[in-house]
């Protein structure tokens, strides 16, 4: 069994794919094919914004969002203490302090209380300037942007959507990709829309923004002289073939993958609780009127000591685990020694102890979730 059968996906996009491939490679417009602004377009009406901008992976989706609103030296961004590493080390590299924020412990994404508590603290002290919030759909549930929006307005803060794991999911009507006031996704190939290789996108409804942003990417180059470089910025662009590629994987996530892929989930979820698992692990929740692009489904451990045990347990069964994370943002020897390590993220320590991801992708069959859940039921 795999845990992302990427394989397994492409057999089924196989002709398609291939023949979008061989299409560019006749073009032989390797980079900023047509294929490129085609799918902006594609991704930009399919999440609900004016602008997309196609990059080179999803950490520079975040850099170059940080770079077009001029975040730096005595900015503070305020960041989930659990989370992948990009969503810190991007604002970091612009010279920010990162302020880990710690999570809630039933949707694992940034508690709207403990941010507004940790804005508070920094406007207090003086020494930073509140600036941004980076909230991260993990797993593929958004965040809760009801919440974090108005407290971004009440303080006057820019509010970035890291939505390299969300892309897909909604709150009611709105899709993920469209909460921030700049948003970013990542299509590595595991995460829910991925390509061949690494790409990224920003969404932004601001127009003065998305252009900043298309100007950081190539080198800042002015609107229209790709040699007139009128700002210091850096080389991300989205491969023609990629562009290629993923318009036939877009297609196939909006038109099933993507429900499929909840089916499962669902599965899951009755199948451990069927069974009376419940007293010993908690099965992911997803808050109502929230839908998650599960580009992870994590179980919590109610004796997180037999954690490790069990994900050695099932690898001799054959069934691959992931632990993600098993380290809070606050306590990467990156952020050691600087003042980010003092956060204090109770919920986030413990998560990182019990939590564990199992296999899903849309194209896992219910025989494969049965084999996981009696798997459970035996190591448990
Ligand atoms: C994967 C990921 C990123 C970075 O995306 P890359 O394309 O790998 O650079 C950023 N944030 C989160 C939350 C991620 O999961």
């Amino acid at each position: 069994m795999q845990f992302r059968d990427l394989g397994k996906q492409y057999l089924h996009l196989e002709d398609d794919i291939n023949e979008r491939i061989q299409n560019v490679c006749k073009s032989a417009n390797f980079i900023m094919g047509k294929e490129v602004a085609e799918l902006e377009e594609q991704l930009a009406d399919y999440v609900g914004v004016t602008h997309c901008i196609a990059c080179a992976n999803g950490t520079d989706a975040i850099m170059l969002a940080l770079k077009a609103w001029g975040v730096g030296a005595k900015d503070a961004v305020f960041v989930p203490d659990f989370t992948f590493f990009s969503s810190g080390e991007c604002p970091a590299n612009e010279g920010a302090i990162c302020v880990f924020v710690d999570v809630d412990i039933n949707t694992f994404n940034m508690d709207p209380v403990k941010l507004e508590e940790a804005i508070q603290k920094i406007e207090l002290e003086g020494r930073y300037n509140a600036k941004a919030v980076i909230a991260v759909d993990l797993f593929g549930q958004p965040a809760n942007y009801n919440t974090i929006r108005k407290i971004c307005e009440k303080y006057n803060l820019l509010l970035l959507e890291d939505g390299a794991q969300g892309f897909g999911g909604a709150i009611g009507n709105k899709k993920a990709c469209s909460f921030g006031d700049i948003s970013t996704t990542s299509f590595f190939p595991a995460k829910p829309l991925g390509c061949f290789g690494d790409g990224g996108a920003v969404f932004t409804d601001n127009e003065e923004w998305a252009k900043l942003i298309r100007s950081y990417a190539v080198h800042g180059k002015a609107e229209n002289d790709k040699y007139n470089n009128i700002r210091l910025g850096c080389n991300s662009r989205l491969d023609t073939i990629q562009a290629a590629i993923l318009q036939v994987k877009l297609k196939a996530f909006s038109e099933y993958e993507l429900e499929r892929v909840n089916q499962i989930a669902q599965l899951y979820t009755s199948k451990i609780l069927k069974k009376g698992l419940g007293e010993k692990i908690s099965v992911p929740v997803v808050e109502k009127g929230y839908t998650s692009s599960w580009a992870q489904y994590t179980i919590k451990l109610h004796d997180e000591s037999k954690r490790d045990q069990v994900q050695a347990c099932l690898k001799e069964m054959g069934i691959p685990t992931m632990v993600y994370y098993k380290k809070p943002m606050h306590l990467q020897g990156a952020f050691e020694g600087t003042e980010s390590a003092s956060a204090d993220c109770e919920v986030t320590n413990d998560l990182c102890k019990c939590v564990l991801s199992l296999p899903i992708h849309p194209y896992m069959e219910e025989s494969e979730v049965d084999e996981v859940v009696q798997a459970l039921e035996l190591v448990l």
